[in-house]
């Protein structure tokens, strides 16, 4: 697969919908993939990007938050603590930001990259973030959150992104929200 076939599937694919498969066996395809997908999250200035995001049903995030880059496979939330609301965006949902409550701590299990357990405890943007990616591969996003008031007015702005702002949720904003 060349580097240019990478592309940033946004809402309306259904591939965003979809639960991702777990991977079985770790091949040079994945970690191909998994550095890919970090070459173009940070290309595109987020700070995670999970596997559906470029058309890919397998369960497979990446994340980096500035603090180091994690490749992670067949991630799973085993510890859940506290609530925290940040502000989010996610690079499939361009033109959208929402304040979203989650776990202020997780404990993440997965595998790294060459299948070697790994086990994660991520607190504030990290957890945020991992959640976040671990919501894309059971085919979940944002835009579940909204109460129905937050849905009428989000209608305007996906059809306006739909338009003409394709690009705009692949640029990272000065400050907060985060684009995942
Ligand atoms: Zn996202």
């Amino acid at each position: 697969m060349k580097e240019t076939e990478l592309q940033i599937r946004v809402l309306g694919e259904p591939v965003l919908l979809k639960q991702a498969k777990p991977i079985n066996k770790i091949t040079e395809y994945h970690r191909g993939l998994l550095s890919k997908m970090s070459r173009l999250m940070y290309a595109a200035s987020g700070v995670g990007l999970a596997a559906p995001q470029v058309g890919v049903s397998e369960a497979l995030i990446v994340a980096d938050i500035g603090t180091g880059l994690y490749k992670l496979i067949n991630p799973k939330i085993t510890k859940k603590e506290g609530v925290q609301v940040i502000e989010e965006g996610c690079l499939s949902v361009p033109g959208i930001t929402m304040k979203i409550k989650r776990a202020k701590r997780v404990t993440v299990n997965a595998l790294d990259d060459t299948g070697k357990s790994v086990i994660i405890e991520a607190e504030d943007l990290l957890s945020c973030v991992l959640q976040h990616e671990i919501d894309h591969l059971n085919g979940k996003l944002i835009i579940e959150y909204a109460s129905w008031l937050d849905k009428i007015k989000m209608k305007k702005t996906l059809s306006a992104g739909k338009k003409g702002l394709k690009d705009e949720g692949l640029r990272k904003p000065k400050t907060e929200p985060k684009t995942l």
